[in-house]
């Protein structure tokens, strides 16, 4: 879904976004979309800026970070952006140096992908780090089971309380 910016009307525009799609695809990265995405978006020229203002809501599938099974996740997203004109970058003055104050500016050619916008939006929200559940167990490191469902005989996360004193004196030289 391409706007060109030349026919954007002066009151702006607004879309509807209700869509199927399968797949979230981002640098490489594939996630499945759970049902349909929803939202609505409004793009408006003030002056030489373009407002971008809307919201998306999508459940995806991501793989929990800890355990690596897949689990789904819900997004909701708002959002209010502005771009400027690509050619104020190559302009001399004192656009130039708003840009260069503001590092976070996005800039806009002649056409904007109005998709790509809110797809975009989806993925920069998703966490760094997802987790099934805060009290996910994850894998054991040893035999690579996953605790949540099973447990294994390898005990590498418990310490042996006839140990504790041995630590307690560790810790003790360390200090000193
Ligand atoms: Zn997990
Ligand atoms: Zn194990």
């Amino acid at each position: 879904m391409e706007i060109r910016i030349a026919d954007i009307p002066l009151e702006g525009l607004f879309f509807e976004v209700e869509e199927q799609r399968d797949y979230l695809e981002w640098n490489k990265e594939r996630y499945p979309f759970q049902g349909p995405l929803r939202g609505w978006l409004t793009i408006r020229l003030m002056g030489i800026r373009l407002l971008v203002k809307g919201e998306i809501h999508a459940s995806l599938l991501l793989p929990c970070s800890r355990c690596l099974e897949e689990f789904p996740y819900k997004v909701d997203v708002e959002f209010l952006d502005e771009y400027l004109p690509l050619e104020v970058l190559e302009r001399e003055g004192e656009e130039v140096e708003i840009s260069r104050d503001k590092a976070d500016l996005s800039f806009y050619g002649e056409v904007i992908d109005m998709e790509a916008l809110y797809l975009e939006k989806i993925y920069l929200s998703l966490p760094m780090k997802p987790l099934c559940s805060q009290e996910c167990k994850g894998l054991c490191p040893y035999c690579g089971i996953n605790l949540n469902r099973q447990s294994c005989q390898c005990h590498w996360e418990e310490v042996d309380p006839r140990w504790e004193p041995l630590k307690a004196l560790k810790n003790g030289l360390i200090k000193n």
